[in-house]
Order: structure tokens, then sequence, then C-alpha cells
């Protein structure tokens, strides 16, 4: 049998890090952890360090002590560190699950160096666009999606050319608020929108997923992974997250792909395409699963929807100002600095007076996500301080 293919994980603290890490204990004849990564959990980090024993981990903030640190392996400090690791040459695996901008060097380094890179950190995407693709292109990297939707697509079409495609039609749980009348929105806190009715997630996902500002993200995710015009892109609500995402054909025969909603099945997938192997995971029952309800889409009461469209059709920059424009709306909901309606006027004041312009480079938009986050900033102040356990 092949050695264990390694694994850099990267936001292995975090909920996606922590399903990856599952999937990996569950096949150790296939994959083993090598590189694992978190922001400034240093503790966490230590935990899963001591269990896994791997290279090296990298922590993006020096913490102020290593006084009580358990693992007494190889630890690496900042930003740049974790870039490294997504590009270490004797690692073919890289997971990228870090959250919002800060994973887009880290995707571009992996597709570069022709890793192939399962990928959970969506906004690299959406805000890198061509860049991404490009990277992928001059590198040979491979492009796996871990989001649920864009594997059940990439699962469903098999292989076969999107000219056949009609259109793809991504399923939305519709978030916790789905039967709320918007009317009642401004009375939203942040525990409710934390709240998720059918996944466990980290909490910028989570309000994303309530706002719906996360299935806008997949919009343009699928544009981009799929090259599929705009048009040809649908969302319906299915609020039992358990038909992943459909595929119409040009001769309407549509296909999809079911399961019960745990991400350590497409997480797998990523890791494991185009296999799949087999786990313990609970068998699908379709009389269990039924009966499958789906639902329009409440657009008009959730902006963050075509927000998020209209920036990915203006392409360039328009992702990047949307993506930071809504990372600091998010926080400052979350630290209630802004109530929910709050999140979708913030983000459309920033979006309106930085109008779209080509991507020039990264540097061009590591420019252009500052400047974003400066004009929210100057509309509901800077976040509060860190959160999370700095020692160990
Ligand atoms: P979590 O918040 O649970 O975890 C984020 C991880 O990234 C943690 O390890 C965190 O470290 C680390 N991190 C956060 N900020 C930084 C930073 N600036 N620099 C370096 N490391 C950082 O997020 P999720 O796992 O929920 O989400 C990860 C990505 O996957 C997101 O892009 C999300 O949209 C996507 N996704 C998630 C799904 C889910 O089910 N959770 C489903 C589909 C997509 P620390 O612990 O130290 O803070
Ligand atoms: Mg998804």
């Amino acid at each position: 049998m092949s050695e264990a293919r390694r694994v850099a994980v990267l936001g292995a603290t975090g909920s996606i890090g922590g399903s990856t890490l599952n999937v990996i204990s569950r096949h150790p004849e296939r994959f083993g952890a090598a590189v694992l990564t978190a922001g400034r959990r240093a503790a966490a980090l230590d935990r899963l360090a001591m269990r896994w024993n791997p290279d090296y981990v990298v922590l993006s903030e020096v913490p102020e002590s290593t006084a009580g640190q358990g693992w007494q392996g190889d630890w690496r400090y900042g930003t740049e560190a974790i870039a490294l690791a997504a590009a270490d040459p004797t690692i073919p695996i890289v997971m990228n699950a870090l959250v919002g901008f800060a994973g887009l060097e880290s995707t571009l380094a992996a597709l570069a160096a022709g890793k192939q890179l399962a990928l959970a950190n969506k906004e690299s995407l959406v805000v890198g666009g061509e860049l991404v693709l490009a990277a992928a292109a001059r590198g040979g990297g491979d492009l796996i999606p871990v989001d649920s939707e864009h594997s059940a697509i990439l699962q469903c079409l098999g292989g076969r050319h999107t000219s056949d495609v009609h259109r793809v039609i991504l399923t939305a749980s519709g978030g916790p608020f789905r039967e709320w009348p918007a009317s009642r929105f401004s009375t939203i806190r942040p525990e409710d929108a934390l709240a998720h009715p059918t996944w466990s997630m980290g909490d910028k996902i989570t309000v994303d997923s309530a706002t719906l500002a996360n299935k806008a993200l997949e919009v343009i995710e699928a544009h981009l992974l799929f090259g599929l015009e705009f048009d040809r892109i649908d969302v319906v609500v299915h609020p039992a997250s358990i038909v992943h995402s459909l595929v119409e054909f040009n001769d309407g025969s549509t296909v999809s792909q079911l399961g019960h909603p745990t991400m350590e099945v497409p997480i797998q997938y990523a890791l494991s395409a185009p296999e799949h192997l087999p786990n313990e995971f609970r068998s699908f029952d379709p009389v269990d699963a039924g009966p499958l309800e789906f639902e329009r889409l409440r657009r008009e009461d959730f902006p963050m929807f075509e927000l998020g469209v209209e920036a990915g059709r203006s392409g360039g920059t328009a992702p990047g100002v949307y993506n930071a424009a809504n990372e600091v709306a998010v926080r400052a909901f979350l630290e209630e600095r802004l109530d929910f309606p709050g999140i979708p006027a913030l983000v459309e004041r920033v979006l309106s007076s930085m109008p779209a312009a080509p991507v020039e480079s990264l540097e061009h938009l590591v420019e252009i996500d500052a400047e974003a986050r400066s004009r929210a900033h100057d509309r509901v102040g800077t976040p509060l301080a860190t959160r999370g356990d700095s020692t160990p």
C-alpha cells in the first residue's frame, strides 16, 4: 500500500479544521496531518499538536508568552509562515480552512506550488477571482471545493463538460430567519443569528448564512469554479439541507447529490477525489430524510444576497470590497455595534463609494481590502479587544 498522503491543515482549531482532523483520523492509511495552523488560540493548537505530533505548527500571531506550551516541537509564527506552509514542497495536500480574506495568500501559494487544494475558505476564491484561477493554471494546482453545494455540483457533473449544463441550482438552508418577518430584523441579537438550524459552523459563516451573504459568496464561487455565467446559477431554499445542490442539463434532466448535513462528507471527498472512500457515516435513508421541501429565496428581505451577486457580476475589485465590508460588518454585529439590518446598509455604502476596477495584482487586492475595511470602520468603529486565549 502506498504511503499516507500528508496534509497541511490551515485553520486546524476551527470547525472545518476539526472535522478535517476527524476525517484524517479515520483514514490513517491514506492521510496524515503534517502541519497544523491557527490564528491566536495557542492553547487549542498546543492540544492538537500533542495529539498529532506534526512536523511543525504555525500560529499567525506571536503569543505574549510560550510558558506552559506542552508540545516541544517546531513552533513557527506569523501570517507569512502560514503561506509558506501552504507551499511546503514536502506536502501534497493543503486544506485551507482559514476564515475570510486572511486565507487568500495561502490559496495562491498552494495553487502556485501545484498542490491539491481542498478549499473551504471560499472568500479567497471570491476575492482573488482570476488571480486564483491563474495561479492554479500556472502552478498546476488542483482546486477542490469543500463547500457542500460545490462538492455536490462537482459530483453531479461527474467530469461532464459545462456546455451540457443549462444551469446549476444551489440549495440554501435559508438560515435562522427564514420565517421571520423583515419587520422584526432590527430586534435580532447575535445569539439569534448564531443559532443555525441545520449546520454547526464558525461564527463568521454562521452570520453569513443568516444574512444570505454566504449564498452570494457561493454563487460567485460557482461562477469561478465551473465557468458558468451568473444567469446560469440559481438558488433555492431547502431548509432540511439534505439536497446539497442540483445540476439541470440542456435536455431538462436534473441531477442532484443528497446526504445528511455533515461537512465531513465534502471534506473527505476534497481529500480523496475523485475516489469515494468508505466511511462510517450514517447510511443515507431516503424515508428518514423526506419529505424534501423547497421554497423561493426572499431576495427583497435579505439584501446581502443581491448586493453580493451584483458585486460578482461587476467583477474586478467589487467582490473584494463586498467581502471586506462584510467582514467588518459581521464583526461589528457580533460585538453589538451594528444591528442586523445595518449589515447590508454598511456594505452597500462601502460598495457604492468604491467603483469596481480591474484587479492588477495581489498587492492591489490587499490595498483594496484595507481601503474598504477602513471606510467600513469609519462608520461602525474598530473591533473590540482581541478574543480567545493568547497564552497556552
Ligand atoms: P472557524 O472560525 O471555526 O475557524 C477558523 C480557523 O482559522 C481557526 O483555526 C482560526 O484560528 C483560524 N484563523 C482565523 N482567522 C485567522 C487569521 N487571520 N490568520 C490565521 N488563522 C486564522 O471557521 P470555519 O471552520 O467555520 O470556516 C472556515 C472556512 O470554511 C470559512 O471560509 C468558511 O466560510 C468555510 N466554510 C465553513 C463551513 C463550516 O461548516 N464551518 C462550511 C463551508 C465553508 P483560531 O482558532 O486561533 O482563531
Ligand atoms: Mg455551503
